[in-house]
This record gives C-alpha cells, sequence and structure tokens, in this order.
C-alpha cells in the first residue's frame, strides 16, 4: 500500500501562487480555475452561515485522464470555536477543480519556477476576489472602491480590523488579512521510500504493539461474573477504541509531522473506533461514487497559530471523499465530502 504523506515547509509566497500548481496551506486559496471560482453562499458554514475560510489545497492531478491533467482539491473550515461540534461536518467545505493541458489559463507547458515568470496569470486578471478571504467579491467599499468583499461580514471585520484607518488615505494594504490562516507549502513523500530510513525504529514499534495487541485478546473474553458485567463490557468498549488508537499512533508515530495522508481509493486511517464515517453521498454532478482521497491530520492545528489553544477549531481526521472518475466540472468547482472524525474525551491526554 503506496500512501503519500504531507508535510508542512516555509516557501517563499510567490511559489504558492495559482501559476505554479501549489499544495499548501493558508493564506488565499491559488485558484485552479481562475475564472469561476466559488462565492459567499456557496462557502456558508452550516451553523453560523458565514464563509468558511480557506485551510488548505492538494494538487492531485489523474495522470491517466486528459481532462484532469490539473486537478486541486481545496479545503475550508469555518474558524469560530462554537462550529466545531464533535464529528458533524458542517463547518467544513471541499471543492474539486480541474482542467485538461491545453486550456484558457494556463500553457500547456511546465512553468519555470522564477518569479517573474507569467505573473500576469492571477484570478485578478479574470474575476474580483475577497480582500479578506480570497472567493469572489461581488462588493466593494462605497468610499475608497478600492477593496472588495465576499460579504457583508467581512466588509465589517476588514474595516475593524485595518481599514477604516486605510479608507480615507488610500494606502496600499498588505496583502494578507488577519482572518487568514499562515501560509506554507505542503511538500509530498512517499511513506515506504521515508520507511527505509527508520527500518529499526519501526520494528521496535511493531513488537510494543503486538504485545499491546496480545494483552488485548487475553484479556478479553469469557470471564464475565455477575455484577462484574457491566464493567467487563465498558472495558471492552474502551479496549476496542484503544485498539484503533493504537494503530493509529503506531503508524502516524514513524513520521509524527506529517499533516497529509494521500491514498487515492485506498483505506481511511482512523483515529478513534467512535464515529468513523457513515453513508458517502453520491458526486452531486455526475450521481457516481465517491472514493476516500487524504485525510488531513491533527499535526495541521499545530501549525494554525490557533489564539486559545483550549477552545478553538479542533478536529481528530479530516477525510475528503471525491468523485472516483473526477468527472468534468460544469461551472468550475465541484463540491465534493468532507467528514470529520472527533477522538473520544478518554483518550485525548495521550495525543500531545
Ligand atoms: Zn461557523
Ligand atoms: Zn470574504
Ligand atoms: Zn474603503
Ligand atoms: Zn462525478
Amino acid at each position: 500500500m503506496m500512501v503519500d504523506l504531507g508535510f508542512v515547509e516555509k516557501c517563499e509566497s510567490w511559489r504558492l501562487e495559482s501559476r505554479f500548481f501549489p499544495s499548501k496551506i493558508g493564506g488565499k486559496p491559488a485558484w485552479l480555475n481562475l475564472k469561476n471560482i466559488p462565492e459567499e453562499k456557496n462557502l456558508h458554514c452550516d451553523y453560523c452561515k458565514e464563509p468558511c475560510i480557506f485551510l488548505c489545497q492538494i494538487y492531485a492531478p489523474y495522470e491517466d485522464n486528459e481532462n484532469t491533467f490539473h486537478r486541486t482539491i481545496f479545503v475550508f473550515i469555518c474558524k469560530k470555536s462554537e462550529c466545531s461540534i464533535s464529528n458533524e461536518n458542517g463547518n467544513l467545505k471541499v471543492f474539486r477543480s480541474q482542467l485538461a493541458r491545453v486550456n484558457e489559463f494556463y500553457p500547456p507547458e511546465p512553468p519555470i519556477e522564477q518569479n517573474d515568470w507569467r505573473n500576469d496569470i492571477s484570478v485578478d486578471q479574470w474575476v474580483k476576489t475577497c480582500y479578506v478571504c480570497g472567493i469572489l467579491a461581488p462588493n466593494h467599499c462605497s468610499k475608497c472602491k478600492s477593496v472588495n468583499y465576499c460579504c457583508r461580514a467581512h466588509q465589517i471585520y476588514d474595516w475593524k480590523h485595518g481599514h477604516k484607518e486605510s479608507c480615507d488615505i488610500n494606502q496600499k494594504i498588505s496583502k494578507y488579512s488577519k482572518l487568514l490562516f499562515p501560509e506554507y507549502e505542503i511538500v509530498i513523500e512517499k511513506e515506504d521510500a521515508k520507511d527505509e530510513n527508520n527500518a529499526n525504529d519501526v520494528s521496535e514499534e511493531e513488537k510494543e504493539i503486538k504485545k499491546y495487541e496480545t494483552i488485548l485478546q487475553e484479556g478479553g473474553a469469557g470471564t464475565f461474573q455477575n455484577e462484574d458485567v457491566q464493567n467487563e463490557l465498558l472495558s471492552m468498549a474502551n479496549q476496542k477504541e484503544d485498539e484503533t488508537f493504537s494503530e493509529f499512533r503506531s503508524t502516524i508515530d514513524k513520521y509524527p509531522d506529517q499533516i497529509l495522508r494521500y491514498n487515492r481509493g485506498g483505506n481511511i486511517l482512523y483515529i478513534s473506533a467512535e464515529n468513523k464515517i457513515g453513508e458517502i453521498p453520491k458526486c452531486s454532478e455526475c450521481n457516481g461514487e465517491r472514493q476516500f482521497e487524504f485525510q488531513i491530520m491533527p499535526q495541521l492545528l499545530n501549525f494554525l497559530e490557533l489564539e486559545n489553544a483550549l477552545k478553538c477549531i479542533d478536529w481528530g481526521i479530516l477525510a475528503v471523499y471525491t468523485c472516483t472518475k473526477s468527472c468534468v466540472p460544469k461551472n468550475g468547482y465541484i463540491m465534493e465530502y468532507i467528514w470529520k472524525q472527533d477522538i473520544i474525551e478518554g483518550n485525548l491526554d495521550n495525543t500531545s
């Protein structure tokens, strides 16, 4: 089983622009299709009704399909802590976009990694985007007319966080608003290739797990007596939970900094035996099946500079499911399915 792992790296911001087809975290989305980008109503958080903020994007072409020569998945999340509800996905949105090699936005040749190479290729050439969050912006500040917004909530946010001062003097504003997550590149590496460097660690780890599993199996069955039955059942449930979590931990312990596991058509690595994913809705465009594509790991939370570590957005894992055929979007972007699994209370101590 080949799993690709994603790791966070600092990177000059020009390398993370659309023209270089990046995988990245934070900042504004580096849109693939530069024209038909999502608007506010596509990104409403189910709970607070404000637009979700860009979390990350993964550049993941299908090599055997001419319509997916370029292909990127975009993930958004509501930043409000009260919208982060255990094992509920209403604060998350995911979109897929793809392009053939010959398309109206990019040259067919691979990009040249230089700051000044084709920097005319930009979403700004096609549509206006929100200064605060980077999605489609039908509105602008009526006084200076120089700043665009996706919705009233983001206009108010910007007014309170700097535009009140810069509006009159028409001062050049910074590129990024404070509502965005810090920007990083996601670097992809093969899990197996990295394994070789750590062969000794892995076998030690596996021995440890085997030992643990044997203890669980021997202690599990056939010893119920009277009033102990309840307790026994309870502890068996906990053991089942521990088994899933222990497998999760042993798998990621090999590369503890991984923020992404990419395994298209493969299996999800659950963090808990509770609240596993249920029925996956069919593709909204072609009504075909969806398959697992990748999962975002809890380690990503460490890079988001969240203001209050105890009361903020949270997840165990975020699992993204996409159209198996990767059908052609009629309008630039198709909403795909994302599931949030959280860890049960009792295991919280073990994650750090
Ligand atoms: Zn919300
Ligand atoms: Zn906005
Ligand atoms: Zn203004
Ligand atoms: Zn489809």
